[in-house]
């Protein structure tokens, strides 16, 4: 039975409240106390699309054709067979908190590296688990009302594709944008309401909940170079050159952030978390993950959407 739209808006509600919650009181998200101990998040926004958006079938032509639509992610994860009209996925929105970023605006610079600060290495690195618990925590919150809930990136179909090109089953700034939470940067990062540097996950389900309808369908559209011509400030703080007025050159970004593995993980292996990974579905275990995201620093969109102010004029002819 359809449920009214009131109900739907209450689980939303209800849902980033526990997230809410969680984000304040999880020991989870919070930095090694040798890091100072703060908050790895802030608050967090979530977001809702309806499984059904056609949006969801063109991603297997812009991301691959392995990527997954939120039903065939929610059968790979053993999940009854559901109407599609009654799935929706909800995006979950972690933005680093702001001593985070304004600690990393400056990089470690050694012989012919740039690191990125070893606070924001640490907060990305600790954060994924927090991210998993957050979303296993939420899933149970939602059986226990009676709802099925899974998620994309905690199952045994979400891997890294390498075929030619590079991409993952499921692609969580793919499932965001279609949620309404942003658009994609220069710099191939997500701008949100709350800036750039986020990690993101999502869940998918059954519960009723309102959609959150996207402002735009341009995917750039809260980027300034892509919408005004100017800014460029994360292609100017990338050391490889990887971002150009061309766009975003994954191969380039990847294998510097390879050879940035190569360099830090040894360095501070003993701080660090370690997971487990699934490449060309092969599980790869008790490895270590740390990020670049340099062009994420001290630039126009790191912690809001730069567009925010000038959609009207973006938009008039
Ligand atoms: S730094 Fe500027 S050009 Fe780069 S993604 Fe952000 S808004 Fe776009
Ligand atoms: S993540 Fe690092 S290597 Fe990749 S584009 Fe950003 S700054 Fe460049």
């Amino acid at each position: 039975m359809e449920q009214p739209q009131s109900t739907r808006l209450e689980m939303n509600d209800e849902i980033i409240k526990f997230l809410k919650r969680e984000f304040e009181t999880s020991e989870l998200n919070r930095l090694p106390e040798s890091y100072g101990g703060g908050k790895i998040f802030a608050p967090p926004l979530i977001g809702v699309a309806q499984a059904g958006d056609p949006i969801f079938q063109k991603y297997k032509e812009i991301i691959g054709p392995e990527h997954l639509t939120p039903l065939e992610m929610w059968l790979a994860c053993g999940q009854d067979y559901n109407s599609i009209s009654n799935l929706s996925t909800i995006s979950i929105l972690f933005p680093f908190d702001k001593k985070i970023r304004d600690e990393s605006i400056n990089p470690i610079d050694s012989r012919r590296l740039r690191k990125p600060a070893e606070i924001y290495t640490i907060a990305r690195n600790f954060g994924n688990e927090f991210k998993w618990v957050c979303i296993l925590k939420t899933i149970k919150m939602l059986n226990e009302k009676g709802y099925d809930a899974t998620s994309g990136m905690l199952s045994d179909a979400y891997t890294i594709v390498l075929k030619g090109k590079f991409y993952t089953t499921w692609s969580e700034r793919y499932i965001a944008f279609a949620s309404g939470l942003g658009t994609l940067g220069l710099h191939e990062g997500l701008i949100t309401e709350l800036g750039c540097n986020i990690r993101l996950g999502s869940i998918i389900t059954n519960a009723p909940l309102k959609i959150t309808p996207r402002k735009t369908q341009e995917p750039y559209a809260n980027c300034l170079y892509y919408a005004k011509g100017t800014c460029k400030e994360c292609a100017e703080k990338c050391p490889v050159n990887a971002i150009t007025e061309k766009g975003y050159n994954k191969i380039k970004c990847n294998k510097y952030r390879m050879k940035l593995a190569r360099k830090i993980i040894p360095q501070i292996r003993s701080s660090l978390k370690t997971e487990t990974r699934r490449v060309n579905w092969k599980l790869k275990k008790d490895i270590s993950i740390v990020g670049c995201e340099l062009c994420q620093f001290g630039v126009q969109c790191t912690d809001k959407n730069p567009m925010a102010s000038h959609h009207v004029d973006f938009f008039s002819p």
